[in-house]
């Protein structure tokens, strides 16, 4: 998606295990809530990302991937992006069976270089343990073990859920099938992007005048 766009992908996991590893004040009081499969504090996490939007590589638009992940956390990210005459253009919502989705996570491949994901079953690596786009090494995160991730939809369903009535209200969610084959949810989800740039603010990084003269930035995945 962000090839595709050419916008940046901000992924609050990333950040989060990335602070931990490095051993940052955020990262330390992080670490506990992360091996449980927990929220971090809401005003840990805003900074992060907030101030990594604010880097010039950020300004032609961004992907939030994992944030926000409460209401608290959204209205401060649409507060924090009005102070800056930016935006949130699409939540979008990719709806998946719990069951699928628990196979999916369950023993998920993760590159330590890359971040990119796969499956030992499902979306396998042409060569076990190697990254195909970077040739980084494979792992499989502590908070991807099965217990872990019931863990984490379980907090989903309690403290996440509610954002869809919060992006709902102003339209600015989406749904979209995530089921089927990487490609083909991709196709779907482009799809989504394109009908949303052509119905209004400027996705797409065609960064179209609004009458408000703002500029809209922010996707966030839910
Ligand atoms: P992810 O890589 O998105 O699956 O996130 C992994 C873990 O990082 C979560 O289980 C949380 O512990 C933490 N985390 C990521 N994003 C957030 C967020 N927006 N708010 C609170 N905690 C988060």
């Amino acid at each position: 998606m962000c090839e595709h766009y050419g916008w940046t992908r901000i992924a609050s996991g990333e950040l989060l295990r990335a602070a931990a590893a490095a051993g940052t004040p955020a990262g330390v009081e992080a670490k506990a809530f992360l091996d449980a499969g927990r929220l971090v504090p809401d005003v840990v996490i805003e900074q992060l990302v907030l101030e990594r939007m604010a880097q010039p590589d950020c300004q032609t638009g961004v992907v939030l991937d994992g944030f926000p992940r409460t209401v608290a956390q959204a209205t401060a990210l649409d507060a924090a992006l009005a102070q800056r005459r930016q935006g949130v253009d699409l939540a979008l919502l990719l709806e998946v069976e719990s069951a699928v989705l628990m196979e999916r996570l369950a023993g998920r491949l993760t590159c330590r270089s890359c971040a990119a994901t796969y499956h030992p079953r499902l979306l396998p690596p042409a060569q076990e343990g190697v990254c195909d786009r970077c040739g980084g090494s494979l792992y499989v995160r502590d908070d991807d073990q099965a217990e872990i991730v019931r863990a984490r939809h379980a907090v989903y369903e309690q403290e996440t859920e509610p954002l869809l009535a919060y992006y709902a209200h102003d339209a600015r969610l989406q749904r979209e099938s995530g089921h089927g084959a990487v490609d083909e949810v991709w196709e779907r989800v482009r799809r989504v992007i394109d009908a949303a740039g052509r119905r209004g603010p400027a996705v797409n990084g065609l960064e179209k005048e609004r009458s408000d003269e703002s500029t809209r930035v922010g996707q966030t995945a839910l």
